[in-house]
């Protein structure tokens, strides 16, 4: 190489420079390389989209959303999850239920594009009745038995009331736990 010759940061080969800002070989890398960059903004921009709509106070995350979250491929989470190594609520086919406080213990603060934003408020719910569901209205507004519901509240110290005969858990958190979308 010349002293004076660069490398294209496109395609990599050696060119005599225009100017001393050129960084590229050719009008056609220049173009290529101006395409790429718009493409991975696009892609980040899609992303971003994508990490605003998880609630930050949402605790219970799915594969997807995690992935975007902490910059890990979802197959690798699918693996660790189905190995034991991150502890999951499985709803069903594709409705694998991440507790958000594991994967900061495991992978450290979520994803930057989040953290831009302000800090999680405090989980805050209400036991009063009508900010509640009672454990039959929860299995039947989801499709679940009673008996995963009640072993879900156990594992997720999601807290209950018992009035009269009947156990309610607060509607936020319950919401937390069954609701949110695979994005696939
Ligand atoms: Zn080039």
């Amino acid at each position: 190489m010349k002293r004076s010759d660069k490398q294209c940061l496109n395609c990599g080969k050696e060119f005599l420079p225009k100017t001393v800002t050129s960084v590229y070989c050719s009008h056609v890398c220049s173009k290529k390389a101006y395409k790429q960059k718009m493409k991975q903004l696009k892609n980040e921009a899609e992303i971003k989209a994508l990490v605003d709509k998880i609630p930050q106070n949402r605790a219970f995350i799915s594969v997807p959303e995690a992935g975007m979250l902490f910059g890990i491929a979802k197959k690798t989470l699918y693996r660790l999850v189905e190995k034991g190594k991150i502890p999951s609520v499985n709803l069903g086919t594709r409705l694998i239920r991440i507790d958000r406080r594991v994967m900061e213990e495991m992978f450290g603060p979520a994803s930057i594009l989040q953290q831009a934003e302000s800090p999680p408020k405090k989980k805050l719910y209400s036991l009063e009745k009508e900010d509640c569901y009672s454990i039959g209205e929860i299995a039947q507004r989801f499709q679940i038995s009673e008996g995963s519901v009640y072993s879900h509240i156990r594992k997720y110290s999601i807290p209950t009331r018992q009035i009269g005969k009947h156990v309610y858990a607060p509607k936020s958190e319950i919401d937390n736990l069954y609701n949110g979308n695979d994005f696939i």
